[in-house]
């Protein structure tokens, strides 16, 4: 029997997970952690069998535990909890919570030495080399589970990444590829909301609408893969197909195509390092009849080119960088600002900082990150109130 615990198992990335789960008879469902979705949460905690089941907020403990009521199913409530949850032994543990809030309980998870699967991108964008360390220091391992990664993992099984000379992360473009320029910065929620390709979280398909999603994934794929910021490129795919190329020194280049479906590469990291049966739709190239790619143009997507800032600042710009765009998305939802303006703030945020304190100064510890971004959310909201008044 596998051990297994999903954080985050009432979101989109854990939904799929336990999806996967639910067809094999060979795991345990050791604990599973959600949010404001106690219903659901109590439904998957049952079908599941689940030993523990955790909810991130106090005030859901009451309905929580009445949910369960009669099942055996030991139930707790907050942050610490959810921490708390990673101690209980398991084998393999996905990491889907979203936002800043997965980097606790994927650290104690990697202290426990077993198998991560990580979807909370945040988590290597704030803490990367942190993460790294804690997952070497106690024979852990970290599997990527964002699509483009695992793509790219999945094309150097066998190959060594001195011999990697660029690898190209695709990216739909999101839902306002098409739209005119100069109509962007009065795009609406519901317009960023909507996504060509895949189905996923709110707050995700709307970072993929701005590419901060992609400015995310290229710092994420540069820390997990050891890569210089040269060597990572971007490349709009309409299509959704290919999910990453990599280019290594002789010329070759190997592409990981599939449908878009999380459950690829959520699969993959479940059966890791042998490839089982997945209930994923199979390409059909003559269906699909043509593969476009087209440059990204920086205009329409500033986010990269502050990724790239953050990658070259180093230190504690990807924590400063991750909690401001959060912050920035926050407001853009709540309809406080227009859509351009995420960008902005989040640039004018990172100067703010540097100003401030200094971007250079890289954490030492999870706490050293957790701070950084309590402060960077602080300058963040100080930004947006002084130089993006509401509409
Ligand atoms: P969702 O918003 O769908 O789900 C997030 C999960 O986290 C839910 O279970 C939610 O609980 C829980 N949660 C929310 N806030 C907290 C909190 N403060 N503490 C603890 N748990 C919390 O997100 P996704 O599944 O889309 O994404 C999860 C992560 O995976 C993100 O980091 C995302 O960037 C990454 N990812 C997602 C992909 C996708 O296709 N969706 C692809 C690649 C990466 P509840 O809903 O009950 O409130
Ligand atoms: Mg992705």
């Amino acid at each position: 029997m596998r051990r297994i615990t999903v954080f985050g198992a009432t979101g989109s990335v854990g939904e799929s997970t336990l999806d996967l789960i639910s067809r094999r008879e060979d795991v345990a469902v050791v604990a599973l952690t959600g949010g404001r979705q106690v219903d659901r949460l109590a439904e998957l905690a049952r079908a599941h069998r689940a030993e523990l089941v955790v909810t991130a907020y106090e005030e859901c403990y009451r309905p929580l535990n009445a949910a369960l009521a009669g099942s055996g199913i030991e139930v707790a409530a907050g942050p610490g909890a959810v921490v708390e949850a990673a101690y209980r032994p398991a084998d393999w543990v996905m990491s889907a919570i979203v936002g800043a809030a997965g980097l606790a309980p994927g650290f104690a998870a990697l202290s426990q030495g077993l198998i991560l699967a990580l979807a909370n991108k945040e988590s290597l964008v704030t803490a990367g080399p942190l993460l790294l360390a804690e997952a070497r220091a106690h024979g852990a391992t970290l599997l990527p589970v964002d699509s483009e990664h695992s793509a790219v993992f999945q094309a150097l099984v066998g190959e060594t990444i001195e011999t990697v000379e660029e690898v190209t992360l695709t990216a739909s473009g999101g839902g306002l590829r098409d739209w005119p320029l100069e109509k962007l910065a009065e795009a609406t929620v519901t317009d960023a909301g909507n996504h060509p390709n895949w189905a996923m979280g709110q707050r995700i398909t709307i970072d993929s609408a701005t590419m901060f999603n992609k400015a995310m994934e290229v710092i994420e794929a540069r820390e997990f893969f050891g890569l210089s910021p040269e060597q990572i490129r971007v490349l709009i795919h309409p299509q959704s197909l290919v999910h990453a190329l990599v280019a290594f020194r002789d010329g070759g280049v190997l592409a990981h195509l599939g449908s878009p479906d999380m459950r690829h590469p959520i699969g993959y990291a479940l059966n890791w390092p042998a490839r089982a049966a997945l209930p994923v739709a199979r390409l059909d190239l003559a269906a699909a009849g043509r593969l476009d790619f087209f440059e990204v143009d920086p205009r329409r997507y500033p986010a990269l080119g502050l990724a790239r800032v953050v990658m070259q600042r180093g230190g504690a710009a990807g924590a400063v960088f991750n909690a401001a765009k959060e912050v920035a998305l926050d407001h853009f939802i709540d309809g406080r600002i227009g859509f351009l303006d995420m960008a902005h703030a989040v640039e004018d945020t990172l100067e703010r900082y540097e100003s401030h304190g200094g971007l250079g100064i890289a954490p030492n510890s999870l706490q050293d990150v957790l701070d950084i971004d309590t402060a960077a959310r602080r300058h963040a909201v100080e930004v947006i109130g002084a130089g993006y008044p509401a509409a």
